[in-house]
């Protein structure tokens, strides 16, 4: 089958995936599964990892098959797997986690002690098939898309686990900030805006992401070269800031906005990443709020999120690539020449 894989850490994204021929994976395990992938999610932690990001944080053996935001179809089970079976779609959460430790138990699939991660620890969906088990499979209801979905299997679920953090500190008449209104960021105004009353103001440097964040349900926008983030959040909150903020973005800059913008004992989540949080100890201190970081996010969080994908709640924006296009979607990605999503069908 054919297969999109990185042998080499880069900064050239113009090369950065070689697309060979493998052997196409079978389902040896008891639970395994394996999936003919129809969308596999191209996503900004591609490119870190293509940089060698990742390399200190997990282990990761080259070359390995990229790609994490995986759905698809059924094409063959292991002898134990009663789950799905042969021709179903299914959506792959992207960490086959084991079952037995003690996180897994308490649910915390991100925690678990003996897991593997398609696409950064071992093999992912930019293939013609994808080599899964049956506790990271959630079927798909009848007239959702396995193609349009994909994303939701790394992006969605990382917007909605953040968002959900957040809401559970959100009443009625607070304020709520979502920085960045890309791939992620896009999904977590949606989950926000049906699962809050909070007022929500987006913040993005383009000024197209932020009419798509007026059409999602933002109240109020802020294009930071226009205006002062701190000031235009202060004029929108009576001076008191914000309660809740969501970071897709993840600099330098954003993250050096919640001392002057959340308010007394908030939360400013790290979503993205790539940048670094500098503020003085005394800022926290002095507002009481926190900087709390968000990895993926549960299995049960992907079932819940399939649910408003269902009820017409969170809509995707996708573009489809072909396999072979692979490596000048890394190359968009890289330049912020995407829009919303970028799905490739191997
Ligand atoms: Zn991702
Ligand atoms: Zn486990």
């Amino acid at each position: 089958m054919q297969a999109a894989r990185l042998h080499e850490y880069t900064d050239d994204m113009s090369s950065a995936l070689a697309i060979e021929e493998i052997d196409r994976p079978t389902a040896n395990q008891p639970d395994d599964v394996v999936v003919e992938v129809e969308g596999a999610g191209w996503c900004q932690t591609d490119n870190h990892i293509i940089e060698g990001m990742w390399t200190e944080y997990v282990p990761q053996e080259l070359p390995m098959t990229l790609g994490h935001e995986n759905a698809g179809i059924v094409s063959e089970v292991g002898n134990d797997v009663t789950l799905v079976s042969e021709g179903d779609p299914v959506i792959c959460h992207p960490v086959q986690t084991c079952g037995t430790c003690r996180p897994c138990r308490l649910g915390e699939d991100m925690y678990c002690e003996n897991s593997a991660f398609n696409g950064l620890t071992t093999d992912g969906g930019f293939a013609e098939y994808l080599l899964t088990n049956e506790r990271a499979v959630i079927p798909l209801p009848d007239g959702v898309d396995p193609t349009d979905i994909a994303p939701h299997a790394d992006a969605g679920i990382t917007a909605y686990h953040a968002v959900k953090k957040a809401v559970r500190e959100l009443n009625p008449g607070d304020h709520a900030v979502v920085i960045g209104v890309g791939g992620l960021g896009h999904i977590g105004l949606q989950c926000l805006d049906a699962m809050s009353a909070a007022t929500i103001t987006a913040i993005d440097l383009k000024d197209d992401a932020l009419d798509l964040a007026t059409d999602l349900g933002a109240h109020h926008t802020i294009n930071p070269t226009d205006e002062d983030v701190p000031d235009a959040i202060g004029n929108l909150t009576d001076e008191t800031g914000v309660a809740q903020v969501l970071d897709f973005v993840g600099a330098d800059e954003t993250t050096g906005y919640a001392p002057d913008i959340v308010a007394a004992g908030g939360d400013h989540h790290v979503v993205g990443y790539g940048g670094h949080v500098h503020e003085p100890a005394q800022a926290l201190v002095d507002g009481e709020f926190s900087y709390r970081g968000t990895l993926v996010g549960k299995y049960t969080e992907l079932q819940e999120l399939v649910a408003l994908v269902e009820q017409g709640e969170v809509e995707l924006r996708t573009t489809r690539y072909d396999l072979a296009d692979i490596n000048t979607v890394a190359e968009r990605l890289e330049h912020g020449e995407i829009e919303g999503r970028a799905v490739i069908t191997p």
